[in-house]
């Protein structure tokens, strides 16, 4: 069959018609994904934000005391202060700045919770590190935490803390959680250490007079770009990882009923975690075959007549 040229023209534009029809509808569908994509990361923000440690509601439902309530009494110490400076990034960042703001953030956090807070500092000042255990043994808390920032010219990362070089079991269980819920909230988890770090036999001054259960933890590297980036811009989402990781350890220590609560409800959020981090993973996966899908689409639509 012989077919005319304006036979042959309208099958052209017919066709290039179709490949134009075909390129809009694939990117329709890379759009529709993107979105979706959006969706889900944002779920999983929500979730990750929200949940493993619980909200205070949960907290409530858990077991644990609404406000007004005292539960116990937990000691934050702000590293260094005053003249004692702390680390810095060579760019006038002190440390003792850095371990203020998140201190005063955790107490806020650990109040709301219900505890009453004793604090070494609430101001730029300095304090005996050694004095610092004292003043907790006086006010008679229950747990320790002395939060600082690490330092290292050989680029490390992450959260590691020192316990006392006695390397007792509830010393070690409050460092752990509190190292790994601040892993969930987007620091590199390092090691809990008895000692200090060069000697496993000698004691950092704020561990060496407390009689409770205590800590010294190095919240990320001032060194480190990225961990600061972590220590800023997350800043609350940290005060609750350090808070939610002590109000853990008080109540496997002394609440036992609302600490296996809520070890279930951490399990359900990490399940719903994974669920979505499935997920999303699926859809970046469909993704990627949409666009190279779309990627073939589009070199078949450059027509050599148009
Ligand atoms: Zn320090």
């Amino acid at each position: 069959m012989q077919l005319s040229d304006a036979e042959i023209r309208e099958i052209l534009i017919r066709r290039k018609r179709e490949k134009k029809r075909r390129l809009r509808q694939r990117r329709r569908r890379t759009l529709i994904i993107l979105l979706l994509l959006i969706v889900l990361i944002f779920v999983l923000v929500k979730v990750i934000g929200h949940g493993g440690k619980g909200s205070g509601k949960d907290k409530k439902s858990a077991g644990a005391a609404a406000s007004g309530e005292n539960r116990g009494i937990i000691f934050i110490d702000p590293g260094h202060g005053g003249m004692d400076s702390g680390s810095d990034d060579g760019n006038e960042r002190y440390e003792k700045d850095d371990t203020l703001k998140l201190g005063l953030a955790v107490r806020d956090k650990l109040e709301a919770l219900g505890f009453t807070v004793v604090m070494s500092r609430t101001e730029d000042e300095l304090v005996d590190r050694t004095e610092r255990g004292k003043m907790a043994n006086k006010a008679g808390a229950q747990l320790f935490v002395s939060i600082h920032r690490n330092q290292s010219d050989s680029g490390g990362q992450g959260v590691e803390g020192f316990i006392p070089k006695e390397d007792d079991k509830n010393s070690r269980l409050l460092g752990e959680n509190i190292m790994h819920f601040l892993g969930k909230a987007g620091f590199a988890e390092r090691t809990i250490r008895a000692g200090t770090l060069g000697d496993p036999n000698d004691d950092y001054e704020e561990n060496a007079a407390t009689e409770m259960p205590s800590v010294l933890i190095e919240v990320g590297f001032l060194s480190s770009d990225d961990d600061n980036y972590r220590f800023d811009n997350n800043l609350d989402q940290n005060a609750k990882a350090i808070a939610d990781a002590i109000n853990y350890t008080f109540m496997l220590l002394h609440e036992p009923d609302a600490a296996a609560e809520y070890s279930k409800m951490m399990s359900q959020t990490d399940e719903a975690c994974n669920t979505a981090l499935t997920a999303t993973g699926e859809a970046l996966s469909g993704l990627n075959a949409i666009q190279s899908r779309a990627a073939d689409g589009t070199i078949e639509g450059i027509d050599p007549e148009a």
